[in-house]
């Protein structure tokens, strides 16, 4: 064998198997191979300037290579088992969070020093939230910051460079099971390993199917979360972001009795595109560092779908409505609160004349055109029971960008070694379904290289 172990994907579930295993075992031979690029030549080229909007490179920087999807995000490592992932069905409560804090350690170690750790534990938001029909869910989060975050990444690869072999820009194409182990095949080559990890993250989510199909591993898939992103005046969510940073609050509509809960909290923030598979959506982040701090906050309102036989492909459903609002926006779509509640579209005249200042070049539109009415309806819903708690949410200038979709991995069959049927083939992070976030993915990772570690023939 080429390997004793190779990894599928540098995303923090890839990052943190390698780490673990070249920190305790640097004897082991170990390889990960990643479609995108190294930290240092991920550059999305969207400057603001001469190109504001997604060109779709063939390898999108802001979802793929050394940090995965997670490289420029917000670098808020959640710290729970109430939302970001069920790795805690497969593990146990007590040893996800165990490993989410020990993922925590290692970032503090690495650059992450200094970053605060909010907390839900005792604050008063919460009786706040229940006053007015909101439920705040429990967590402490660290909030590295996109900085630091990268700071923490390029620490932790300069740490493992010399002792695992990193292969960017190299897509593996074919994963074959044979004897004793697997091979792994890109363009121009294959290697082989006695165990294999793969850790493809939602941007490897069609070629895991794929992988799925062809070695019979059942999957399921059932859930898609569709939504839009909130960007207000910062000041408004500051009684709750300067307590919690990211307080995940959900509401349960009256009309529809579904679910829309917030996400993803950007105080200071600024709302980004993302490109999955050709299909245009958004998201937000923000820094540590105050210089390149905004004035505004970014989240997003989703609302969760759940099919039943015989629909299968929820996330299908939600590609099209996003192709919908790339196909009349061109890509995302904004649109002020104000004008989605009057029935009429936003237009650049409107959006320049408003209080808050886009920090996306988006196409003013009107988002009743793409959004299914439940869904809208319940967004709708909620912004006005966040105002009760943050008042001015509801004003006519709040700004909504739609349109934003979660979509998740199939859920593929793993037992509680997040192994599947075939002895020493694991699938973690993102691209199992089992995990949605950084920390679970993190600490999925840290499960599945200690498990490795203490299985005697590695
Ligand atoms: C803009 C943005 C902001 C976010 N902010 C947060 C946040 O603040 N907090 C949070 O908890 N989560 C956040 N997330 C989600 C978080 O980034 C993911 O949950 C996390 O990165 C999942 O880690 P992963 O290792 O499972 O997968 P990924 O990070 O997606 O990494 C998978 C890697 O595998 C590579 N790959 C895919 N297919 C192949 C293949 N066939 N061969 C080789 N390599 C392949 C990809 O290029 C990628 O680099 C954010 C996501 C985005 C896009």
């Amino acid at each position: 064998m080429d390997y004793d172990v190779i990894i599928i994907g540098a995303g923090p579930g890839g990052i943190y198997s390698a780490y673990e295993l070249c920190k305790t075992r640097p004897d082991l031979k170990v390889a990960v191979f990643e479609a995108g690029q190294e930290l240092h030549k991920r550059h999305c080229p969207i400057d603001g300037d001469r190109i504001t909007k997604c060109i779709g490179c063939s390898s999108c920087s802001i979802m793929s290579g050394f940090g995965g999807a997670g490289a420029f995000s917000d670098g808020k490592y959640n710290i729970t088992n109430d939302f970001g992932g069920t790795l805690y069905e497969h593990i146990g409560r007590t040893k996800a969070i165990e490993l989410m804090k020990y993922v925590d350690s290692i970032n503090l170690e690495n650059g992450g020093e200094g970053c605060k750790l909010y907390s839900t534990a005792g604050t008063s938001l919460k009786k706040t939230c229940m006053q007015n029909k909101l439920r705040l869910l429990e967590a402490s989060v660290r909030h590295l910051g996109t900085d630091i975050n990268y700071i923490v990444l390029d620490n932790l690869y300069n740490r493992m460079k010399d002792t695992v072999d990193f292969h960017f820009m190299t897509g593996i194409e074919e994963l074959e099971v044979i004897d004793g182990g697997y091979r792994v095949s890109y363009a121009g080559g294959s290697a082989t390993c006695r165990q294999c990890i793969v850790s493809v993250g939602r941007s490897g989510s069609k070629w895991m199917e794929g992988v799925c199909d062809r070695l019979g591993i059942a999957s399921k898939s059932n859930r898609v979360d569709i939504g839009v992103r909130v960007e207000l005046p910062a000041v408004i969510f500051s009684n709750l972001t300067d307590e919690l940073y990211e307080s995940k609050i959900v509401y349960r509509t009256e009309k529809f009795e579904d679910n829309v809960r917030t996400f993803c909290m950007n105080p200071h923030g600024i709302v980004v595109t993302e490109n999955t598979n050709g299909i245009i959506t958004v998201n937000g982040h923000s820094y540590e560092a105050r210089d390149k701090q905004t004035d505004n906050t970014n989240f997003a309102l989703l609302v969760a779908k759940h099919f039943s036989e015989p629909f299968k492909d929820s996330n299908g459903y939600g590609e099209s409505i996003a192709r919908l609002s790339n196909m009349l926006g061109g890509g995302v779509i904004v649109q002020r609160f104000g004008d989605l509640v009057r029935g009429r579209r936003s237009n650049e005249k409107r959006i320049a004349e408003g209080t808050v200042h886009p920090t996306l070049n988006a196409t003013p539109g009107d988002l009743s055109l793409v959004l299914p009415k439940r869904i809208l309806d319940g967004i709708i819903e909620m912004i006005y029971a966040l105002d009760k708690i943050a008042p001015g949410t509801a004003n006519d200038d709040t700004l909504l960008y739609g349109v934003e979709v979660k979509f998740y991995n199939m859920e593929v069959t793993v037992d509680e070694n997040l192994e599947t049927q075939y002895p020493g083939l694991y699938i973690i992070g993102d691209g199992s379904g089992v995990t949605h976030s950084l920390s679970h993915a993190s600490a999925s990772g840290v499960y599945v290289a200690r498990r490795i570690l203490a299985q005697s023939e590695v």
